[in-house]
């Protein structure tokens, strides 16, 4: 049951859009927690006159220090959170042979489809929330209790690619600690025309790390920006949860190419597990009334709205001329992917801090505690937005 929400103390600025976030960055009262999307740092630049796709992880977190953020922790660290859960999730209905097809739930655009047009298909979608809303919630719980601080006072803020994660933030069930998950949420354009009002020289600042324990992340959590991330993030932690052995392979080409409908079967020990990445509702529609026939043969679909996935998100940098969008698309998407073979941890379940945030505060996936924070509900929307 969702109990009474606590309005914070934040709720006098009635933040919304840049322009507030501007004046609750300048209260002493707040506590301000940031997180950034995967897709944000291989985009952010480009509206500093830096080449489409330039991966400057180091320059946003140094930005957001310098716009007032007291943490800048991070939505990968949340994207591995997910995919502690979300693989859990998938290997729990594999084993009891329950709901499957399960499909991915981190892309609210096609949450929101799912509950207006296909309602009957509901239980069809894992019950996590997405990396955002698992970031936030866990800001103001386990991070709340590590920097000593009252939830009420804490300021929790995203930057996303697309508009749809401020309506996914304002959903009424997405405040299972009694204090919302995500206050505000603004896309990497309003980022970056804060940076520019405040008079921060991008192009020059320094590489700085995000805060940690929760702006620590694998490289699984690192790929959830592009179409077919979610999926080989998730199959490298499924894999070894379901045969208890190294995966054999951590890049998984076969997710990382094509565009519409991508199919693959995995071996993982005896289990021929298969998968469909979907980019664009349009393919969804094909794949659910598959699974309304009774015909659909997989077992874990990855459902994207945008073509591509998060990099091609409607509040990232726009092009000059709409021809320069599919440049700009393959340049973040390989960005995205070296990023991942740069860093020393690439799986989700190897990330020490995740491993940490389960000993110290959740206990274990799919566990009392992970169910009632980072897991939700959906409902029928038939004919609302
Ligand atoms: Fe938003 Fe598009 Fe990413 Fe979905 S795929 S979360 S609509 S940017």
């Amino acid at each position: 049951m969702l109990e009474t929400v606590k309005e914070p103390l934040f709720a006098a600025y009635n933040v919304g859009h840049a322009l507030q976030v501007k004046e609750a960055l300048a209260s002493s009262e707040l506590y301000k927690v940031v997180q950034c999307a995967p897709a944000v740092r291989v985009s952010l630049a480009e509206e500093f006159g830096f080449p489409y796709g330039s991966l400057t992880p180091g320059k946003m977190a140094a930005a957001l220090r310098r716009l007032g953020f007291d943490r800048v922790y991070d939505t990968n660290f949340g994207a591995d959170l997910t995919i502690m859960e979300e693989g859990n999730e998938l290997v729990k209905r594999i084993t009891e042979g329950k709901d499957l097809p399960m499909f991915t739930s981190c892309c609210p655009a096609w949450v929101n489809y799912a509950e207006q047009e296909y309602p009957e298909l509901l239980h069809h979608l894992s019950s996590c929330k997405s990396p955002q809303q698992m970031s936030g919630v866990i800001f103001k719980t386990y991070g709340a209790k590590i920097d000593t601080m009252d939830p009420a006072k804490i300021l929790s803020a995203a930057i996303m690619p697309c508009t749809c994660k401020q309506f996914e933030c304002t959903r009424e069930e997405m405040a299972d600690s009694g204090y919302r998950d995500v206050d505000v949420v603004l896309t990497t354009r309003e980022l970056a025309q804060l940076i520019k009002d405040k008079g921060i020289d991008f192009a020059n600042l320094p590489d700085e790390a995000f805060d940690l324990p929760l702006g620590n992340y694998s490289g699984a959590g690192a790929i959830f920006g592009t179409t077919g991330g979610v999926m080989e993030a998730a199959l490298r932690t499924c894999y070894e949860l379901i045969t208890k052995e190294k995966a054999p392979r951590i890049e998984l080409n076969f997710v990382r190419s094509g565009e519409g409908i991508k199919t693959a079967m995995v071996r993982a020990g005896e289990l021929e597990l298969r998968v469909a990445v979907v980019s664009g509702l349009k393919n969804a529609a094909k794949i659910l009334e598959d699974v309304k026939a009774g015909r659909c043969q997989y077992h874990f679909i990855e459902v994207m709205t945008c073509p591509g996935g998060c990099i091609n998100g409607g509040g990232q940098p726009k092009f000059l001329l709409p021809e320069y969008r599919e440049e700009a698309v393959r340049s973040r998407k390989a960005s995205i992917y070296e990023h991942d073979s740069r860093l020393k941890i690439r799986k989700s379940h190897e990330n020490p801090d995740i491993q940490k945030l389960y000993e110290e505060f959740l206990g274990e996936p799919l566990g009392h505690q992970s169910h009632h924070l980072l897991h939700t509900e959906y409902v029928a929307r038939k004919g609302q937005n």
